[in-house]
């Protein structure tokens, strides 16, 4: 049986990686460690198991006297006016993060880690291939999310070739879906949560800007093949995302079009705010056969839209409550 240690687990793609997990039957614990910076216990509130111990810590300084067979790092804020508030304790939470991770790490253990389409930059090809090495301002606005995840694969990978250790990395392009926060700051959060507030959604610049919007269920399947698999001989990230583009412009009116009354307001465009962001999938079908983005955003957004209606989702949110 495996001790597993999830860091970032509370938080809105590891709480959802938790449900899956517990379904294995090959696991005798489950660490998760959150700082609730942005994790919220609530999300992992409804497990009744065992098998899960919840640690509020930052990853930076969690101690154990466990050696882990599978480690999962998710531990990192993925919003950008979240992690251009506190840029120190993004790179922190990424790259020193995955440094105490890699010691509590059982010799022939695996690693995992959620990177990022952000490793990409403001790209200059499109769709983007795992091999495009990124058009990133290493000290723009976003760097510190930014580079904190390149710098973090590199970590990860060399510990790969120079000690062989197994490493999975994945690189998430934008991901939507029911326990994003209200406040969390990304584009479909905001707009649900806005319209149902009463207030217009507000598109930066002219909504152009184009993003491949993958629904929480599918992208965490997608990770969930990736990081389970066995037999795996692939080194170097690999893209997990939905590849249909569309333009942000198009989201806010879909949003609009089924909260009545919700009007569109345009304001400065974001700054460095990628251009455009597909994920090119051809290594990811090679690895995973069969897996792709089956929710189109029409249906995605709306079972997006009901769970922030019975989550009291328009109201801010209260401070998480302690462990
Ligand atoms: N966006 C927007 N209004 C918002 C939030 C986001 O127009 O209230 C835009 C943002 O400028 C970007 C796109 O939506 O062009 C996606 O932003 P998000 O923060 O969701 O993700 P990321 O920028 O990391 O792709």
């Amino acid at each position: 049986m495996k001790k597993l240690l999830l860091a970032g687990g509370a938080g809105f793609i590891g709480s959802h990686l938790v449900d899956r997990l517990l379904k294995r039957n090959d696991l005798d614990v489950l660490v998760v460690v959150d700082s609730l910076w942005t994790g919220r216990a609530e999300n992992i509130d409804h497990i009744r198991d065992q098998r899960l111990v919840l640690v509020r810590s930052e990853v930076e300084h969690f101690k154990s006297d466990f050696q882990f067979d599978e480690i999962f790092h998710l531990a990192s804020p993925a919003s950008p006016p979240v992690y251009m508030r506190e840029p120190e304790r993004t790179v922190s939470a990424n790259l020193i993060g995955a440094m105490r991770l890699l010691k509590l790490l059982k010799k022939g253990g695996r690693i995992c880690f959620a990177s990022s389409s952000e490793v990409y930059g403001n790209p200059l090809v499109n769709p983007l291939p795992e091999t495009y090495r990124g058009s990133v301002d290493c000290t723009g606005p976003r760097s510190s999310y930014d580079e904190g995840k390149r710098c973090t694969e590199a970590l990860l990978l060399e510990s790969n070739r120079v000690r062989g250790v197994d490493v999975r990395v994945a690189r998430i392009f934008n991901v939507y879906g029911p326990r994003t926060r209200a406040d969390d700051g990304r584009a479909v959060s905001n707009f649900i949560a806005n319209a149902l507030a009463g207030k217009p959604i507000v598109v930066h610049g002219d909504g152009l800007q184009t993003r491949s919007w993958g629904y929480v269920d599918d992208i965490v399947d997608g990770l969930e093949r990736l990081f389970w698999l066995e037999n795996f001989n692939h080194v170097g990230a690999v893209n997990v995302g939905n590849d249909r583009e569309i333009s942000v412009l198009e989201i806010a009116q879909y949003v609009a079009g089924l909260i009545p009354g919700t009007t569109i307001v345009h304001d400065e465009p974001a700054p460095q705010d990628p251009t455009n962001r597909r994920p090119d999938l051809t290594l990811c079908r090679r690895i995973l056969p069969g897996w792709s983005c089956k929710v189109p955003y029409e249906e995605g957004i709306v079972r997006t839209l009901r769970w922030f209606e019975a989550n009291g989702g328009i109201a801010e949110m209260t401070a998480t409550h302690a462990i």
